[in-house]
């Protein structure tokens, strides 16, 4: 049977931090029980269409999942495991934030299926942390961190933020020493983008942010500390303890299927890009948008080349049915003096110092003239 990834959006925050522009807003509790009948709803007709994949990981993403509390979420969780086929190893996520997930009953979670968590950390230094929007203190993180540990929860995932307003290079080695002390399997270190319509957006001239040389600096820094910890890169922006890597993540690098269902979720299914607007009532209307065909060579590259392994001659070649073109073997040769790129008779993969050019570099690769 075809394999498939679920992603589950939760649209709902407590607060809305300075950086974010992710589809999520602050509701009530009816509101939420709302959206959960509806998203059930969606659970059992989705599963009835896809009773012939099976569905090996499940991901609850948001906005803020943690936010519902337990039973909202094993209620959701419950209604998958009925409706779709579900490999008996799924890897199965949740997103949470500190602020809400200390109310969180974790061996409850642990119990309805749930096997990972990803919690939004972000920064270890509570001044950061107040910049950022954050309604949490490292300390607090750090307990709902061990409480989950202690309930049996042994593949966790921090986020960090790097380039973050006033963060050093010491303020940065706090965040990474304090998420090696907790004992994570998974970090995923995210370079601050200032998004458009955020709080951060509307202040930018007023934020101390690093120059291009210094966010090289800072990068290049976090990669290397968070190797000597033993989290090794397998992605731009992902670190992980052998293997700890992102199931689910790795499927939308790997161009392999997945159906998301909530406003704002994606899905790749049969070759169609789809998803639902940015609106919730779109999602209950059950309006999606096409997007485009998908899972040609050059989206197969363009991802391929996000990961560290890069991309593999020899899988593309049985994927296509076609070499990778000599162009772009000659193209990715001029990159090599540089130290862009590494370009072997197997694979061609970018460099750290690649990864912090890559959309220019896949641009240039994939380019025909
Ligand atoms: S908690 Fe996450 S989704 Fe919600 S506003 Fe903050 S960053 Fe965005």
């Amino acid at each position: 049977m075809k394999k498939m990834g679920l992603y589950i959006h939760i649209p709902f925050c407590k607060s809305k931090c300075n950086y974010c522009n992710f589809y999520s807003y602050c509701a009530d509790e009816n509101e939420y029980n709302t959206y959960i009948d509806a998203l059930i709803s969606s659970i059992i007709a989705h599963g009835k269409t896809y009773r012939n994949r099976t569905v090996d990981t499940v991901y609850f993403g948001g906005g803020t999942p943690s936010a519902l509390g337990t039973d909202r979420l094993n209620r959701i969780l419950h209604a998958v495991i009925n409706a779709f086929v579900i490999a008996s190893d799924a890897e199965i996520t949740f997103e949470a934030n500190p602020t809400s997930a200390d109310a969180l009953d974790f061996v409850g979670l642990k119990e309805a299926g749930f096997n990972r968590i990803s919690f939004g950390l972000q920064s270890a230094n509570d001044n950061e942390l107040k910049i950022l929007g954050r309604r949490h203190t490292a300390e607090e993180a750090k307990e709902v961190i061990y409480a989950s540990q202690n309930a049996g929860f042994d593949n966790l995932s921090l986020d960090l933020i790097l380039c973050v307003p006033e963060q050093t290079k010491e303020s940065l080695k706090n965040s990474i020493d304090f998420a090696a002390s907790c004992g994570v399997q998974h970090i995923s270190a995210y370079i601050l983008k200032i998004e458009e319509g955020t709080p951060f957006d509307k202040i930018k001239g007023s934020l101390s942010l690093p120059t291009d040389d210094e966010q090289s600096e800072i990068y290049e820094y976090a990669v290397n500390l968070l190797e000597e910890y033993g989290y090794a890169q397998y992605e731009i922006s992902n670190f992980a303890k052998p293997g700890f890597e992102s199931r689910h993540n790795l499927r939308y690098w790997y161009d392999e299927e997945y159906l998301g269902l909530g406003p704002s979720a994606h899905s790749f299914i049969d070759g169609k890009r789809f998803y639902y607007p940015d609106d919730i009532k779109e999602f209950y209307a059950n309006n999606t948008v096409f997007e485009s065909t998908g899972g040609d060579s050059d989206e197969y590259m363009m991802l391929r080349l996000r990961l560290k392994e890069g991309l593999n001659f020899q899988q593309y070649r049985e994927r296509f049915g076609k070499n990778v073109d000599d162009r772009i073997i000659r193209k990715a040769s001029s990159l090599l003096p540089e130290q862009l790129v590494e370009l072997s008779d197997d694979s061609l993969r970018l460099t750290v110092k690649g990864f912090l050019v890559s959309n220019a570099i896949i641009a240039y690769l994939l380019d025909n003239t």
